[in-house]
């Protein structure tokens, strides 16, 4: 057909499976196993329909961005909130990645990365992790476009330190350092202090993992103001009102309750811990997990198969048939029930 040589062609970012049959155990999407704060589903009951009338309030003023200011100590003007970090992601995608020059990312990453490259068609260059995995600062020295990476990466899950994270910010003062730290609360440190001190740095976080909301679609950046006007400015000439008024609501429940939060992720951390024993035992070799998943090799049964075995017994877990890590699962920590099944069909299996 003719008009198709007018159509925007991409090849789309692939989310793991949702599958919809019941009694399956899912650890293939990096979701929390344990609900979100129980404030949250009192505001659900207490939700106004009435009120779904008027358009949200503008981000500044809404309760989620003071909610947040209050968390982390930082000013209103700092946050930037949109429909999960893919939303904000894909935004500061759009708004700081505009030089003829490379952006900057890890070549084992985020695969969401090359995906709003290409279709901005903005030019990138991989760097190659190192053979263990991990991110090296020195590779980010070169001239660029803007340098982008999770901390810890996905879907390896290791982190780097404070210092090398500054290091590239450091190295990096002419364009923006987007630093995604969508898993930081199992266990890192993050980068939001170093707000303070660089103009060219984003931090970006998401409530769809540590805080148990995937479904509802909330991410945020926080930065100094200027990198937070040019963020607004975009946003609201691509889509003004992205963020409904129930996500609003609820999500302040969410950053509320602190200790529920704390909670949740010290029994993911425990859960993990003992999964990296289990797993040990079982013959699998993995990276030090700082999230709430592990990228995992087992020494002699090729990953596929156990993708597909574990499909059988109703345990989803995420395989990408991709250079360097097709011998790799990721193995997202459910429950300590949940692990359990898993360690019984893996002795049936490897
Ligand atoms: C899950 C994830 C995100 C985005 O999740 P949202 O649900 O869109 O907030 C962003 N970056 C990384 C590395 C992730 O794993």
């Amino acid at each position: 057909m003719k008009w198709e040589e007018n159509v925007r062609r991409v090849t789309p970012y692939t989310p793991g499976e949702q599958p919809q049959k019941a009694g399956i155990i899912k650890l293939n999407t990096n979701e929390n196993p344990y609900g979100p704060a129980p404030g949250v589903a009192e505001a659900i009951r207490e939700l106004d329909a009435e009120k779904l009338r008027l358009y949200p309030a503008f981000p500044e003023k809404t309760d989620l961005v003071k909610a947040l200011a209050e968390h982390y100590q930082i000013g209103t003007d700092q946050i930037f909130i949109g429909v999960g970090s893919d939303d904000v992601l894909s935004m500061i995608f759009l708004t700081f990645f505009q030089s003829d020059r490379p952006v900057f990312f890890p070549d084992i990453t985020y695969s969401f990365y090359d995906v709003w490259a290409d279709v901005y068609r903005i030019p990138y260059e991989t760097k190659a992790l190192d053979a263990d995995f991990r991110i090296r600062p020195e590779d980010y020295r070169q001239p660029n476009g803007g340098v982008i990476f999770p901390n810890p990466n996905a879907p390896t899950g290791e982190l780097i330190s404070l210092d090398a994270v500054e290091e590239i910010v450091k190295n990096n003062r002419d364009v923006v350092v987007i630093v995604d730290e969508a898993y930081i609360d199992f266990g890192g440190i993050s980068a939001l202090p170093l707000i303070e001190k660089y103009d060219n740095l984003l931090v970006v976080q998401t409530f769809s993992k540590s805080r148990s909301m995937a479904g509802m679609r909330i991410g945020y950046a926080m930065g100094q103001p200027p990198l937070i006007r040019y963020l607004n400015d975009v946003k609201y000439s691509v889509n003004s009102f992205t963020m409904n008024m129930p996500a609003l609501a609820l999500s302040v429940e969410a950053v509320r309750d602190e200790a529920y939060f704390t909670d949740c992720c010290n029994k993911i951390m425990k859960t993990r811990e003992r999964a990296e024993e289990e797993l040990a035992k079982r013959g699998f070799v993995f990276p030090k997990s700082s999230a709430n998943f592990i990228f995992a090799s087992h020494k002699a049964v090729p990953a596929r198969e156990i993708f597909e075995k574990l499909k059988e017994h109703d345990i989803y877990v995420r395989w990408w048939n991709k250079a360097r890590i097709d011998n790799y699962l990721r193995i997202t920590i459910g429950t300590d029930e949940q692990m359990e099944a898993l360690y019984r069909a893996l002795d049936q299996i490897v």
